[in-house]
């Protein structure tokens, strides 16, 4: 196939404008290199989730599912285990019944804290929906309400760890501190592996017997190591997100030491049940294949977020993280400077999906968000958010929030639909040079 023919599919068939395509192209060339790179990172780590699926002897027998109360469910117990030996843990709890990613941070926390002890996040506030489950705003079932207190140490201004603080904080009724990998909505920087690595060392050294939990939500796969190969003593996520491999119809997973995975079933199921119980209803092939997509689909996602930082960089939008900084976890956001510019963004991006292209997206006023907010996904999975898909506060800097992208083809698609709303409207001028 000649360029011209690709063109072509872009600018008579798919509603791109010449100059949009011309210009997405040129700025791909440049990104080669770190495309080859995140490639190689898939690679490795797509081997170190077949290498688990042979080790434990995936079978056919193992992707159908228990039905009842599911006991002796050997495609859920094996694949537990595949997650174990993904994250180098003693243990993991990966079910249907944890219903997102909050529900998983609820069950660990719940599961493994006392009254009287005290929950620290030593790098700032967490993400939003963290408020309720530790009562930082008031709510029904929060930690607070069960005498779980709680402390906070910031980052500093420039990003890094406040460790005098964090120091000062760790005390006798300290039992686990709350990392967060990805800096999720907040201005923050994205934690790597590495860094995390140092915190947790700091904390042990303060204090060994604490528990150190990473909320490792949209960082999976990313790297080459997990923060469990770090030091962190429990692992959490979404499989409607990166573990899933967009595959996954919903799920959550618990990574850890035995100890805490074990504290974590008898808080999910039932004391006396635990990990025994939990029926799969036929769900185990998509999590098993939606795992071993993932590396994969984690990459196009990250090239996605690469390309998205470049172009929009280039047309004089502040990018974060900006277009050469590495990557730590899946998400871009775009500060549009105007309500209309986040409007087209995400109107772009709707148009682009493979389900509900034809929806135009609107504001509106989302419970627990102090402004209209504008939301683009057109997904195989309700809000399946490694799906590509967008979203933002309709309230300055007009940043577009935006992750995902089942195949990188899809994810640039999306990008570039989303250039061509605002080239359309006006909202961009597209540089003849770069
Ligand atoms: C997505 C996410 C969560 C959990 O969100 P759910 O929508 O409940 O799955 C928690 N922490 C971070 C950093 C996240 O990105």
């Amino acid at each position: 196939m000649n360029t011209s023919d690709m063109k072509q599919m872009y600018c008579k068939n798919m509603g791109i404008d010449e100059k949009v395509y011309d210009f997405s192209e040129k700025i791909l060339e440049g990104l080669q290199d770190r495309f080859a790179k995140i490639d190689k990172t898939a690679e490795y780590n797509q081997l170190k989730v077949l290498q688990a699926m042979q080790k434990n002897k995936v079978a056919e027998m193992h992707l159908t599912g228990s039905t009842g109360y599911g006991y002796n469910d050997e495609g859920r117990d094996t694949l537990e285990q595949i997650y174990a030996d993904i994250f180098h843990t003693e243990a993991a709890l990966v079910r249907p019944q944890i219903v997102c990613g909050t529900h998983a941070l609820n069950v660990a926390l719940a599961a493994n804290l006392r009254p009287g002890d005290e929950l620290l996040s030593p790098v700032g506030k967490p993400y939003d929906t963290m408020d309720e489950i530790i009562g930082i705003r008031p709510s029904k079932g929060s930690l607070a309400e069960y005498g779980i207190s709680y402390r906070q140490v910031d980052l500093l201004p420039d990003g890094s760890f406040d460790y005098d603080n964090i120091a000062k904080a760790i005390n006798e009724k300290t039992k686990l501190v709350t990392i967060q990998r990805s800096k999720g909505y907040a201005q923050r920087p994205t934690l790597s592996v590495a860094r995390i690595g140092e915190l947790i060392a700091f904390v042990k050294k303060i204090k060994p017997e604490v528990i150190c939990m990473v909320d490792n939500c949209y960082g999976e796969f990313v790297e080459l190591a997990e923060p469990s190969d770090v030091g962190a003593d429990m692992v959490v996520g979404s499989l409607i997100k990166n573990p899933g491999g967009g595959l996954a119809p919903c799920g959550g997973y618990i990574a850890g030491t035995k100890e805490c995975v074990e504290q974590a079933a008898y808080r999910l199921s039932s004391p006396g049940l635990g990990k025994e119980v939990g029926a799969t209803l036929g769900i185990n092939q998509s999590f098993y294949q939606g795992l071993f997509l993932a590396p994969t689909v984690v990459a196009g996602a990250l090239k996605g977020a690469i390309f998205a930082a470049n172009v929009y960089e280039k047309l004089g939008f502040k990018v974060i993280p900006n277009s050469t900084e590495s990557r730590h976890d899946i998400i871009q956001s775009v500060e549009l400077g105007t309500p209309e510019g986040l409007i087209a963004f995400c109107k772009g991006i709707q148009a682009a999906a493979p389900v509900d292209s034809y929806v135009t997206p609107e504001p509106w006023a989302m419970p627990g968000y102090d402004s209209d907010v504008i939301m683009a996904a057109g997904a195989f999975v309700q809000g399946s958010s490694i799906e590509l898909s967008a979203d933002g506060p309709l309230k300055a800097p007009y940043a577009a929030y935006f992750q995902g992208g089942l195949t990188w083809y899809h994810a640039k698609y999306g990008i570039m639909m989303s250039m061509q709303q605002m080239y359309e409207k006006g909202l961009l001028t597209i540089p003849e040079k770069l």
